[in-house]
């Protein structure tokens, strides 16, 4: 999923400054499961704006806003109401904020969240876990033991720890406040393997293999989404579209 978290009252202050009646579109899946969504998140944000002196128009929850056509019926849907909106509030990963955009809605958009990258969904305190997907393009993490180094190594060493790593020293040069994840790394990657990656991305990093078409799995997806979605608890006041 990919991990979402609030921004800033001051930011979300800033961005809906003039902004008198707003509306709120809240994401069931991504954002939800962050604790940054879903109806919980909702109502918190909705709450937030009461007290900032907002009116809330309307509040809706409705599950993948980062599907284009489902934020479009959902604009279609509510269209009257974000007419008489200042602005319409996102509470989703950025690719449900770009669809809103994508969908060009008569009211001025606003991100609660960011999106900080893609995590597994589980409760597990491991730093495979935590370690969050920055998309880098040429991942390493089959030789890192599932830890992603980008999400946990402030010097952004990919293939390798940094020097101070070769010192002995168990917590990291650039933040003394954490272990070195590279230790970790070690115990449950393979290092060797890992240089020699190096060198491969160096050379063929942008050569891919072509994709096979994916026509048939678009297909299945509008075919089986509202089973599936039929069958996720607690999310209720969803768009039609979802039933
Ligand atoms: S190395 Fe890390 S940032 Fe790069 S693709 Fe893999 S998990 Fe994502
Ligand atoms: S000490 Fe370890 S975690 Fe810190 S910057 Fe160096 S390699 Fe990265």
């Amino acid at each position: 999923m990919n991990k979402t978290i609030w921004k800033s009252s001051a930011e979300i202050q800033h961005a809906l400054k003039g902004a008198r009646k707003v509306a709120v579109f809240s994401c069931g899946w991504c954002a939800n499961l962050s604790e940054a969504g879903g109806l919980k998140g909702m109502d918190y944000l909705a709450g937030l704006l009461r007290g900032w002196g907002k009116e809330v128009v309307m509040q809706r929850c409705f599950i993948l806003c980062c599907s284009h056509e489902g934020m479009a019926q959902a604009m279609r849907i509510y269209k009257d109401r974000l007419e008489e909106s200042d602005a319409l509030v996102i509470l989703s990963c950025s690719a449900g904020l770009k669809s809103a955009f994508l969908c060009r809605p008569p009211v001025r958009i606003v991100a609660a969240t960011d999106m900080v990258g893609s995590v597994p969904v589980t409760w597990v305190d491991d730093p495979v876990a935590s370690s969050a997907c920055i998309s880098c393009g040429n991942c390493v993490i089959a030789f890192t033991g599932g830890i992603c180094p980008l999400g946990r190594c402030p010097a952004r060493e990919k293939y390798g720890p940094c020097p101070d790593f070769y010192t002995g020293r168990m917590e990291c040069a650039q933040d003394p406040q954490r272990a070195c994840i590279w230790s970790e790394i070690e115990r449950r990657g393979d290092l060797a393997a890992l240089r020699e990656l190096a060198a491969l991305h160096a050379e063929h990093g942008e050569d891919r293999l072509s994709s096979p078409s994916h026509k048939a799995t678009a297909s299945w997806m509008r075919k089986t989404a509202g089973r599936i979605v039929a069958g996720v608890r607690g999310l209720p006041r969803m768009v039609p579209f979802l039933k």
